[in-house]
């Protein structure tokens, strides 16, 4: 009988998903026995072809990761989707938009500026040159994929059967996940294959929390030393525990609370939340107060959330895209419209 066929692709990404793969470890020599990856362009010589030419639905299960930045990105996920049974939204960029879906708090316009521009300290280019799609060389024309001007992610752009969380995601669930399509006891479609709990139901620091939590001092992490049996949020120091999906480890505690720094919320929200952010700030709202007053006065709640450095981009670091916000909107729209 024909082995399922495996495809693994990136799209705006660091390459940390495809780490996380190869963090399987000697699970990995199990998987490559029960399945032939068909396309893996980080890790194999695999051409666009190589899938063009399969028939729809030949691949079993495609794990595409990243987000969706440029017309190239979007073309193979839409050639994925045809020629995948199923296709798993894999790690926070993909799932959520990520750390690439910070740019939407700008522009393509704002972004080339700054990478191409007369400020940018890096770039020698008097002419302010961007890049083209086409351009004209004397050997010929070469092109380039068009940049998008909002980072989107995996599900703003083709159907998706399932969501891996994380950035990146941890080695258990992806095990889990192949485990689960080999043996076809798949749940819902669309189902985030994770825990549903928050992070904050499982961390074992919870208990350190006192009834009622009230921060007078936002502090940021770099620059206190934090006590590691403490809750951070309780602390004053903002920890995305409350509004972010348990899972990064298997035995609880998250990853970053491990090593003891607070969460930053990449496995993204549990399903009872709808926007990470709101969440966030309202969570905060629920406990800034100075200590022992009742009814702090708005001056004073302003003073504290002013110390909050980018909170934006803090409370949305993994989920803008995704978010009811989705982008900043810009006083001068880009043209088109992606
Ligand atoms: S806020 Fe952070 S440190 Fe506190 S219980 Fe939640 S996850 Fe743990
Ligand atoms: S603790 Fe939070 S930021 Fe760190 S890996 Fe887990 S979910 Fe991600």
């Amino acid at each position: 009988m024909p082995k399922p066929k495996v495809a693994f692709y990136w799209c705006s990404s660091c390459g940390g998903c495809e780490e996380a793969i190869v963090d399987l470890n000697e699970d990995i020599l199990k998987v490559v026995e029960l399945v032939d990856i068909v396309f893996w362009p980080c890790a194999m010589d695999f051409k666009y072809e190589d899938v063009r030419d399969m028939k729809n639905n030949e691949i079993t299960v495609a794990f595409i990761n990243g987000a969706i930045r440029n017309d190239e990105q979007e073309k193979m996920v839409r050639l994925l989707r045809k020629k995948a049974q199923l296709v798993i939204a894999f790690g926070s960029c993909s799932h959520l938009g990520g750390i690439p879906g910070l740019a939407n708090f700008w522009n393509r316009e704002t972004i080339f500026e700054s990478s191409y521009g007369k400020d940018c300290p890096s770039v020698d280019n008097p002419k302010r040159i961007v890049p083209q799609t086409k351009s004209k060389v004397p050997e010929g024309e070469l092109t380039l994929p068009a940049f998008h001007n909002t980072v989107k992610c995996l599900d703003q752009v083709i159907d998706v059967d399932y969501y891996i969380p994380g950035c990146s995601p941890a080695p258990y669930l992806t095990m889990q996940a192949i485990e689960a399509i080999l043996s076809g006891e798949l749940p819902e479609k669309g189902t985030v294959l994770a825990p549903i709990k928050s992070l904050c139901d499982v961390c074992e620091r919870n208990d350190s929390k006192p009834e009622k939590i009230s921060i007078n001092q936002i502090k940021r992490i770099s620059e206190v030393i934090a006590d590691p049996e403490k809750c951070f949020l309780a602390e004053g120091i903002i920890c995305m525990g409350p509004v972010t999906r348990a899972g990064c480890t298997s035995e609880g505690n998250g990853r970053c609370i491990t090593v003891n720094m607070p969460c930053r919320g990449c496995y993204g929200p549990p399903p009872e939340v709808k926007d990470v952010g709101g969440k966030m700030v309202s969570t905060l709202a629920s406990i800034v107060g100075l200590e022992g007053e009742e009814n702090t006065c708005d001056e004073d709640v302003e003073k504290l959330i002013d110390q909050i450095v980018d909170p934006a981009g803090y409370f949305y670091r993994f989920s803008l895209p995704a978010s009811l916000l989705r982008r900043k909107r810009m006083s001068k729209p880009a043209k088109g419209n992606k």
